[in-house]
């Protein structure tokens, strides 16, 4: 896939898991990454792994430390981005969090920090990613993360859930607002990926009482897997990169599921 070769790209939540393995599969392919995090320490050494990485490819890497709820920082990230690769091209809106609890325990605060960060996070990281686009007069690609939660009620995340709905919301809002400036909206859906989020999930479905025993909360939801597994990041990233190409120029306002066959809609 050549699609991606020199394109610039933002991508938040890459200091680990699936945001970390979209930037990496796109300096592969020869595109300009900005890592972007809330973890700064992690962050910085994420992008020091990747430094030989970007040079095999003929890419260029930079990092910006973010709170993706927090407008001025995300400005100054597109700014930065900007500074070092001269535009925008891509952004990828991947920073989210979980925290589980069981559906009549939920309080005010579980929602908030988790719609904040999956909702209004996504919200903002549209809007700025799409402003820089539009100054340009180039049009661009904004890429959302979604989840099979966006397709289906879990009782022990339902704010997680709810947020991840407002993330297929905004998808499809954002594509038919921002059409008329050649920008492109989609958003790509895992089902069960192996990376620290499932960890801590895990972790937390046992405390609030939804499984006895580590692991098992991600064995009955792989039970239901038509691939016969759970993924790994590696499984997400040649769609993610597909949807930062121009191969998929033709897209915009779909949601595509990336869940081995969880949900069949
Ligand atoms: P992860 O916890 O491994 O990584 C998430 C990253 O987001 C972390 O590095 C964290 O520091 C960062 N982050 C959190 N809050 C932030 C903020 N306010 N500003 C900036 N960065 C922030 O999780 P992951 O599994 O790689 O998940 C990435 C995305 O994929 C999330 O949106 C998640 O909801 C979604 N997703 C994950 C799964 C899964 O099974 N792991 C399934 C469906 C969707």
């Amino acid at each position: 896939m050549g699609g991606v070769s020199g394109r610039a790209c933002i991508v938040t939540g890459a200091a680990q898991g699936i945001g970390r393995a979209i930037g990496e599969a796109l300096l592969d392919e020869g595109a300009h990454v900005c890592f972007a995090d809330i973890n700064k320490a992690r962050l910085a050494e994420v992008a020091g792994e990747n430094e030989e990485r970007a040079a095999r490819g003929g890419a260029r890497i930079t990092h910006f430390a973010v709170d993706v709820t927090e407008r001025a920082e995300v400005r100054a990230m597109v700014a930065h981005a900007v500074g070092v690769f001269g535009r925008l091209d891509v952004k990828f809106n991947n920073a989210g969090v979980n925290k589980p609890m069981n559906f009549l325990d939920v309080t005010e605060e579980n929602w908030d920090f988790i719609m904040r960060v999956n909702g209004l996070g996504c919200l903002i990281g549209m809007q700025e990613a799409a402003r820089q686009m539009i100054a340009q007069g180039t049009g661009g690609k904004i890429i959302n993360t979604a989840s099979i939660a966006s397709r289906q009620g879990f009782g022990n995340v339902a704010p997680y859930c709810a947020s991840k709905s407002a993330v297929v919301s905004l998808t499809q809002s954002g594509a038919r607002d921002l059409a008329r400036h050649g920008i492109t909206v989609t958003a790509f859906a895992p089902g069960v990926v192996a990376t620290e989020m499932w960890r801590e999930v895990d972790r937390d479905l046992m405390e609030i009482g939804a499984a006895t025993r580590p692991g098992q909360a991600m064995e009955e939801f792989a039970a239901g897997i038509l691939r016969g597994r759970v993924a790994t990041p590696a499984d997400i990233v040649g769609t993610t990169t597909f949807l930062a190409s121009r191969d998929s120029d033709y897209m915009t306002g779909q949601v595509v599921m990336i869940d081995g066959g969880m949900t069949l809609i």
